[in-house]
């Protein structure tokens, strides 16, 4: 990776936004957080997490924006108008815009307006979702360097499973800037026995 980390834009801080962020982070790379607040998580008592009996929405929410905050994520409330693409992506949002080298959707069950970006886009299978933005399996959409994960992206609506689909865009983002496969462990107990 150059000395200068490439840019990540996330548009959508709910379960699968934060934690492609997280991991992105985690990566070495500059990530900025795009939300307009509006995560259904926040209605959510999450009562199927592994590993949590229960935990409030709003709790997993604050637990991540803590977790970016610490590793410097540039977090910028509000909502993307338009991602124009061609050159590098260039972020149109309500405090102005941002020139970036990857953008990551993550806007979950709304529509998406952004109009200039040429999404192939398909009819969605889950009730309350309006549209799915088309991937292949790692997350990449229609448009060089724009990926989707989460709801928006067609997976079921549960917070563990579009956390992990947040997790895959980011790991094949990863990979793609390091030019190998990008694999976010803790090796200090490699070798370990697991007994
Ligand atoms: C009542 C209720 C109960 C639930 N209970 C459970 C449960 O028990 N277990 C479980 O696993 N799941 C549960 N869920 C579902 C879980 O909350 C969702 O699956 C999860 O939040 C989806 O994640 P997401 O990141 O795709 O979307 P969201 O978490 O909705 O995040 C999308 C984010 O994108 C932002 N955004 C959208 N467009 C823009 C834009 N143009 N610019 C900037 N920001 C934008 C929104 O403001 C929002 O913050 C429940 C949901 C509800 C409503």
């Amino acid at each position: 990776m150059s000395s200068e980390s490439p840019t990540v834009a996330v548009i959508g801080g709910g379960a699968a936004g934060l934690t492609a962020a997280l991991f992105l982070a985690r990566a070495g790379l500059a990530v900025h957080v795009y939300d307009q607040d509006r995560s259904i998580l926040k209605r959510a008592r999450l009562c199927n997490l592994p590993g949590h009996d229960e935990l409030e929405g709003r709790e997993l929410l604050e637990q991540l924006r803590g977790e970016l905050e610490a590793r410097s994520v540039t977090r910028h409330e509000g909502k993307v108008d338009d991602v124009v693409a061609g050159g590098p992506l260039l972020v149109k949002a309500a405090d102005g815009e941002l020139a970036a080298d990857y953008v990551v959707l993550a806007t979950g069950q709304g529509t998406v307006k952004l109009p200039s970006l040429p999404l192939e886009t398909a009819a969605p299978r889950q009730p309350f979702v309006k549209v799915n933005v088309v991937t292949d399996k790692w997350g990449a959409t229609s448009v060089p360097n724009v990926y989707a994960c989460g709801v928006v992206a067609g997976w079921p609506s549960q917070a563990v499973v579009c956390a992990g689909s947040g997790a895959n865009v980011a790991i094949e983002i990863a990979s793609k800037v390091k030019g190998e496969f990008w694999v976010d462990h803790d090796d200090t107990r490699l070798g370990a026995d697991p007994e």
